[in-house]
């Protein structure tokens, strides 16, 4: 048996993941069950992470919990807003894009978005672990063919920078406004990469998503989560599923 970990859906792009005597927070901007506040009674170093300053992944509010925080690792666009400077200084890591933190048996690599801000990979206890932010193929059926084939190359141009990218766990954005498009991001971010586990993010108020069965490369079909309700919990088992 390998090492498990815990994680519970926020909203939106918003997770919880609980490890051994550790915790990580993406992108709570809205947390309806309360779950961080339980996670931080149980104890254990928690370290709040923000892809970007956009509302549905920023949340000054995380700032209430920073006499239970190790560090805020955000991503240096939040420093543009005057919630954001308020950070204790002490506790936050700004990082930009291609950018890297260590420190306390933590390390944080960013790489960039093809919105706002980074997405980031998370070494912890023994776990990789990497959060998109809003980093994904954003192809939308009410765009020009022009600014669609745009958002393609910079996604593709992007996703050299993560091929072959070794994770125990992803969470990337499988959003229901893409239409029939909601796979193409994601479904090549796995064929490209060597994650071993996918939790689908970005898709409040649209239907669970469901890997179409040409979703993965024969031979490469990995666990997958799609939440839709906030609260909902699984354990994952390093290499292994995902156990409600
Ligand atoms: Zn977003």
């Amino acid at each position: 048996m390998g090492q498990t970990v815990t994680i519970t859906y926020l909203l939106n792009s918003g997770y919880l993941v609980e490890g051994d005597g550790w915790t990580l927070v993406f992108d709570d901007y809205q947390d309806p069950p309360g779950a961080v506040e339980q996670a931080l009674a149980r104890g254990g170093r928690c370290f709040f992470f923000v892809s970007h300053a956009h509302f549905d992944h920023f949340s000054p509010e995380i700032r209430r919990f920073a006499d239970r925080t190790e560090r805020y690792i955000l991503s240096d666009d939040i420093k543009g807003l005057a919630e954001g400077r308020r950070f204790p200084a002490d506790k936050t890591v700004w990082l930009g894009k291609y950018d890297g933190w260590e420190g306390e048996g933590i390390k944080v690599t960013s790489f960039d978005s093809t919105d706002q801000g980074t997405s980031f990979l998370v070494e912890i206890g023994g776990w990789r672990i990497f959060h998109a932010g809003d980093f994904n193929w954003w192809h939308w059926y009410d765009e020009s063919d022009e600014d669609n084939k745009l958002a393609k190359n910079g996604f593709m141009k992007q996703m050299k920078k993560l091929d072959g990218l070794d994770a125990d766990l992803a969470f990337f954005p499988a959003d229901g406004r893409l239409w029939d498009a909601r796979s193409l991001g994601p479904k090549e971010f796995c064929r490209r990469t060597a994650v071993k586990a996918l939790a689908t993010m970005h898709s409040v108020g649209y239907p669970r998503w469901q890997p179409e069965p040409d979703f993965f490369a024969p031979g490469r079909e990995i666990p997958v989560w799609a939440p839709d309700t906030p609260g909902e919990r699984r354990t994952l088992t390093q290499g292994g599923e995902f156990t409600s």
